[in-house]
Formats: structure tokens, sequence, C-alpha cells
């Protein structure tokens, strides 16, 4: 009989061996001054070498470099290594998860159109499906997310499937083959997978048209960047990139886009620690008796577990959890003031573990009855595991908890 916890390491062995070559080599080719590391090509606008050359690229015959607005060799070099780490046809950067989010639906929805998401997920992109798009004529239907719930919820006039897996902050997951394959109608299933990354989750698989995700996190890893991206079929994403990046200039700037190529090499030794450390930390959270509840979907407890196990390569690198007892908030905030090696930050997907309380924070801009509905407790701690020793934050994480119990 295979330990649970050796074979989970072995998985994520596997799936890191499976990628690492991608991440190290795809889209870096050594180019003819023979430097090994990519040039970052700041210039705006290139020339042309023929009247002739410059027509036939604004007519899209010649795929000449023309102006930075309408791509750019350093953030094409990224976009490449994306689509291979993602699995897809192409992928495209962007200037930031939001960017990539709102640039999907304003490229393919239009007045009257409408929109299936779920109750659960990041505060700005809830934001943007009920209170932005309503403005434009486009509406949206939040459910709870499982499969079921999405296909009840679609009409004659639904566009986008829009699904969070896992879902932040609270790690609900959703069967997105279940949701593909029920909408034969075809409404694009689009799948923020940003809590994932593709390390842990492939969607486009799944039967997903698009996978969008904040660059900000896991993928460039280091926390120096904001960027976004949108991978899928080639025709598909082609599309979304006319409006995105040449209409509403939402492009990765290349300085960015070279950082994100770089944290993107030790993508897979990064995400293969962070999820390690993830499972055992919500392992280890999970039996203390000042916990009330522990939110991964390692856990055979979560709601999610077996669509996790079915859909995702790995469980990914973020937990949260409540302290049992009252006052959750009040001593929350204590355990928050007690950290000494994780930090108390927002974001995500960070080499630094970072902790956060979502309700005052990441999500406050939610309704707090909204917020309750889609399970997400006042008292909830986010964790973001870093490259820490998983030790050293247990150790971190059991002091400030008895910082804030007094146990
Ligand atoms: N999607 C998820 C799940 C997020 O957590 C975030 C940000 O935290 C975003 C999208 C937005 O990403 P960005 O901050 O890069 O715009």
């Amino acid at each position: 009989m295979i330990d649970p916890e050796e074979a989970y390491d072995l998985l994520l062995r596997r799936r890191a061996d499976a990628l690492a070559t991608a991440c190290v080599h795809a889209g870096e080719p050594i180019d003819a001054s023979g430097a090994l590391d990519s040039p970052i090509v700041l210039s705006s606008a290139f020339a042309f070498e023929s009247a002739d050359q410059a027509a036939r690229a604004f007519r899209g015959e010649d795929d000449a470099w023309i102006y930075g607005r309408w791509g750019n060799p350093t953030v094409a070099s990224l976009e490449e290594k994306l689509a291979a780490i993602e699995g897809a046809e192409a992928a495209c950067a962007t200037a930031s998860g939001m960017a990539a989010i709102a640039g999907v639906v304003l490229a393919t929805c239009a007045t009257g159109d409408h929109i299936v998401a779920p109750q659960a997920m990041y505060a700005e992109s809830a934001r943007l499906f009920r209170e932005r798009l309503p403005k434009l004529g486009i509406s949206t239907t939040f459910v709870s997310d499982t499969a079921d719930a999405y296909a009840r919820a679609v009409t004659a006039s639904t566009r986008i499937l829009y699904v969070e897996t896992p879902s932040n902050p609270r790690l609900g997951i959703t069967d997105v083959a279940g949701i593909a394959l029920r909408s034969p109608s075809r409404p694009l299933v689009v799948v923020d997978g940003t809590f994932a990354t593709p390390f842990a989750q492939t969607p486009l698989v799944l039967g997903a048209d698009l996978v969008v995700h904040s660059m900000t996190k896991g993928l460039s890893g280091h926390g120096d960047v904001i960027g976004g991206a949108i991978a899928g079929r080639r025709e598909l994403v082609s599309c979304v990139r006319e409006t995105v990046i040449k209409g509403f200039g939402g492009m990765l700037p290349p300085l960015s886009a070279w950082l994100v190529s770089r944290g993107l090499r030790t993508f897979a030794l990064r995400q293969e620690r962070a999820c390690a450390t993830a499972a055992t930390l919500a392992k280890q959270l999970s039996a203390d008796p000042r916990i009330a509840v522990v939110h991964h979907p390692s856990l055979t407890t979560h709601p999610g577990h077996a669509v996790a196990r079915k859909q995702m390569h790995a469980y990914g690198s973020i937990l949260s959890f409540e302290l049992a007892g009252d006052r959750a908030v009040e001593r929350g905030r204590t355990l928050l003031e007690s950290l000494r090696v994780a930090t108390h930050a927002v974001s995500l997907g960070d080499v630094r573990t970072l902790v956060v309380h979502p309700a005052s924070t990441t999500h406050s801009t939610m309704p707090a009855e909204t917020r309750r509905a889609a399970g997400i407790a006042d008292g909830l701690l986010r964790v973001s595991c870093g490259l820490e020793g998983a030790d050293d934050l247990f150790d971190d994480l059991d002091r400030a908890i008895a910082a804030a119990t007094g146990a």
C-alpha cells in the first residue's frame, strides 16, 4: 500500500518533469547574437524593409513587427512559452489578470448577451459581472459551483459560462468537463485558472474554450510584476487579441514580459514545492482543534475533492481556514499581526508565503450578504504557500494561532 503523501510527492515530481523543459526552453531560441538570455525589445515602432513590406504588414500578409500595441518580440516569446505550458494552440499576454478577464468578455459579448458566473470568486471579477457589465446591457446569473447549477441557468442568450476553479478564497471546485459537456448549444466556457496555475490544472483539455490567468501570481511567481494571460484555440485567441491588445491597448509591457518569462523558467520547480507545502499545512491544520475548518482540495473532507482528483494534476498552493470559537475576525487580526515568517499581504503565488483576511481586504467590495452566501466566512484567512521550509511555516502559524486563541 503506497502512503498517500509519498504518492502525492511522486505525482508532483512527475508533473514538474513533464513541464520543466517547456518552462526553460519554449519561446526562447538562442538568437543570432548567441545570447542565451532573450533580449528585452523596448522599441515602440519597428523599421520596414520597404514600402511594399509596410503595406503587406498592414494587410496582415507579412509578419513584420509594426508597433508595440500590435505586438512585440519579447511579449511574443513569453506567449509562446505560456502556450506550451498551458497546452494551448496560442496565448496572449495582457496588462493584468483583470485586463484578460474583462477583455475576453468585451471581445465576445454584446448588449443583450447573458453570462453564467459563480457566486464565489475573486471580488473584482464579481464586480465586473455585477456592476460594470449591466451598464453595457450584459447580464449575469450567479450560481453555485456545480455543473447542474450552470446548466439550469443557461438561456438562449447565454454567451459565456465563466468558471473560477479553485475559487478565491474558499477553494471551491467546479467540474469543468461537466459544464462543457452539458452545454452543447456552446456558450464559451471560460476558466480563470489563476489559483491552480497550469501546473495543477489544464482546463482546455477538459473542454474549456479559453483559460485566463492573473500572471501576477504563480506564473511570474516572484511578486514583482502585474500581468495577465488568455490561452486557447488560435482563432479564438487572435479574435480576443484584436480587441484587448490592439483595440483597448491592454498589452503587457516588454519589461514585464521578460520578468514573467524569467519567472517561468523555474515555474515547475516552484509549484512542485509550493503545492507539497500547501497539502502538508492543510493536513496539519485540519487536525488542530483550534481550527474550525480548512479548505484545500487535497483534503478528503473537501466537498470538491473527488472532482479535483479527477480534473487537477495537483491540488494547488493555496488554502484557507477559519479559527474555531467566537470573535473570529478579532482573533484573525491577532493571528495576522503575530506572523514572523509568513507575510501579511494580498496577492498570491509569490515565493513568499502570503496570508490575508479576505473579508476586510480582497473581498471587501463584495456586499457582506453576497460574500456570506458564497460561503466566504467573516473570519476566513487565506494562505498562499511560498517557498519557505514547510516546518518553518507550520511553526510560524502554530505560534500565531496560539497568540490569537490563547491555546
Ligand atoms: N483572478 C483571480 C482568481 C485573482 O485572485 C486575481 C487577483 O487577485 C485576478 C484574477 C486579477 O488579477 P490581476 O490583479 O493581475 O489583475
